[in-house]
């Protein structure tokens, strides 16, 4: 039986670490040429019952505690006046419930974990069907089970159903400020170890700490169309006058927070969010399925990159269970998944609803003390 994985992000990687561990051939197929070909954006809370619990299904649970930040569970909640809400200082001896790690060392921590030559780089799918990946160079090959594990804009979705992403709303531009202690101690410090999250008037700022000295500058825009990017009046091809648009649409709020806005430098990322509809199942099929956000793409609220770990691991170890009956852990894993995914999705669907209030940093401090 020919394995073939359709991408190398978390969760195509965890399904292929646990078919090696089990000693079950499979080939990833990932677009991007290398694993440093793109950047992987900032950092990921990996939680305890859902991402920790795949990592230690892969062996992999150790190496994890060395990379992960504890101390990234800190937490400052402000509205945008600048009032205080929440300051949660992480102990020492906190249990690790979700501690922080960049993605870069989460996705290198499970490419690390598999032999050479299993991810082939360079391999962009084009289509597939009946048995056939047909791949961008014009090249193809076959399989007998295909994992869509590639993304939000999944090439492989279409062959179980015809749901697609819709655009909810919600616009995220993100900046950086590289080497901060050094640069910037002022704002390091009032940024924390970890999250230092600005709520209200549709707007969010999360800033945080990542491994490599720099904090990562989030800001969300709610209620906005989605071709917003468009329409926004932010030039995003001059980076400098970015960050001078981006200082306008928060110049209502305290100034600390502007400042850091000013004080990132010229890299650049936007996502215009969308999800797919939260509880979609599909029929069954023997000889494809998907995991991660091909399967179930929701909001943005935490719980994807954990969703996708869990998927890749819970998939490999029902096909090491059954490994003379590939249809039947695929329909095994998927029972399973449609479940999981659906109540983490209703989750993150309600808290980018709460987010998009005007009182947004009120209702996340009842939602994380409820009365
Ligand atoms: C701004 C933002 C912040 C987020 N923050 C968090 C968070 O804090 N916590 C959390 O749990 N989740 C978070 N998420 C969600 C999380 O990033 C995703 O849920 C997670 O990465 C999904 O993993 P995946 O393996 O399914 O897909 P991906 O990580 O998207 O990987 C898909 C892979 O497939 C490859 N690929 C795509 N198309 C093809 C093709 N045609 N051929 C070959 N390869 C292909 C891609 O290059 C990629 O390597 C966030 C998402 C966003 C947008």
């Amino acid at each position: 039986m020919t394995i073939a994985i359709v991408g190398a992000g978390l969760g195509g990687l965890a399904l292929a670490r646990v078919l090696h561990l089990n000693g079950i051939d499979a080939v990833v197929h990932e677009r991007e040429a290398s694993r440093d070909a793109r950047g992987q954006g900032g950092t990921l809370d990996i939680h305890a019952g859902t991402g920790q619990r795949a990592l230690r299904e892969a062996g992999l649970i150790d190496r994890f505690h060395e990379l992960a930040r504890g101390e990234g569970q800190d937490m400052r909640l402000l509205e945008p006046d600048g009032t205080l809400l929440l300051q949660e200082d992480t102990p020492d001896d906190a249990p690790l419930e979700r501690p922080e790690i960049d993605r870069a060392d989460l996705r290198g921590l499970l490419l690390d974990s598999l032999p050479d030559g299993m991810v082939r780089w360079g391999h962009a799918v084009e289509s597939a069907g009946d048995g056939l990946l047909h791949f961008t160079d014009g090249t193809r090959t076959t399989y007998d089970l295909l994992v869509g594990a590639d993304g939000a804009r999944s090439r492989i979705r279409p062959l179980l159903t015809d749901a697609r992403p819709t655009h909810t709303g919600h616009n995220i531009v993100q900046l950086r400020i590289p080497d901060i202690d050094r640069t910037h101690p002022d704002l390091a410090a009032m940024v924390g170890r970890g999250t230092y999250w600005v709520l209200g008037d549709g707007r969010s700022l999360a800033a945080q700490r990542n491994s490599d000295g720099c904090v990562r500058v989030g800001l969300g825009f709610y209620n906005s169309p989605e071709d917003w990017f468009e329409t926004s009046g932010i030039p995003f091809d001059a980076p400098a006058a970015v960050r001078v648009r981006l200082i306008e649409l928060f110049a209502d709020w305290d100034p600390r927070f502007t400042a850091l806005i000013a004080a990132c430098d010229d890299t650049v990322l936007r996502w215009a969010i969308g999800t797919l509809p939260i509880g979609l199942t599909w029929p069954s099929r023997p000889d494809v399925t998907l995991l991660g956000d091909a399967a179930h793409l929701m909001p943005p609220m935490g719980e994807g990159a954990n969703m996708a770990l869990l998927d890749g691991v819970l998939l490999g170890l029902a096909l090491a269970a059954h490994p003379d009956d590939f249809p039947a852990a695929v329909e095994e894993y998927e029972r399973e998944m449609f479940e999981r995914a659906g109540a983490a999705g209703r989750l993150c669907t309600r808290v980018q609803e709460l987010l998009s209030k005007p009182d947004a940093g009120r209702r996340m401090l009842a939602f994380f003390q409820p009365a």
